[in-house]
């Protein structure tokens, strides 16, 4: 896509600091990093978000990432990782390239994991048959 800052860097008209790289799949060090080697993991052919992308397009994505935490937690000495995609505007995404953060985390970096929050009476059962539902529905639906 020819807007997109991420498809720019995928085609070598961005610089970035490239660590992993395949015929599908591109890994890059994250410009503002959470932790010294956040790592960004895309696929090569476009998708705005998580839900646009095709399941081979994940599946070769998702493939690499063990062999890239590994990569980042002996590189920087790591004690362990996140691994996030931020889906929508609502939950933080600002570019619109499908992609995987590898976050190292140290201990005691300092960094707070979400917030949590209790279901009140009967609320939980009534949103998880929701789901239920929903799942069953786009089952028949695919
Ligand atoms: P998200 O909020 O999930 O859309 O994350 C987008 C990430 O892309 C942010 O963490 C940015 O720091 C990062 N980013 C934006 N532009 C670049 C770039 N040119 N090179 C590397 N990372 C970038
Ligand atoms: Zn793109």
């Amino acid at each position: 896509m020819s807007d997109c800052i991420f498809c720019k860097i995928i085609a070598g008209e961005i610089p970035s600091e490239k660590v992993y790289e395949d015929e599908h799949v591109l890994a890059f060090l994250d410009i503002a990093p959470v932790n010294p080697g956040h790592t960004l993991v895309i696929p090569k052919t476009h998708s705005s978000d998580f839900l646009d992308t095709t399941e081979s397009s994940l599946i070769v994505v998702v493939k690499v990432l063990p062999k890239i935490a590994k990569a980042i937690m002996w590189a920087v000495g790591a004690d362990g990782f996140n691994i996030g995609v931020n889906n929508g505007a609502a939950a933080g995404q600002i570019v619109p390239h499908m992609h995987f953060h590898v976050i190292p985390r140290l201990s005691g970096d300092g960094y707070k994991s979400w917030g949590h929050r209790k279901y009140g009476e009967g609320e939980a059962l009534k949103i998880a048959e929701r789901i239920r539902t929903s799942v069953e529905n786009s089952r028949t639906i695919n």
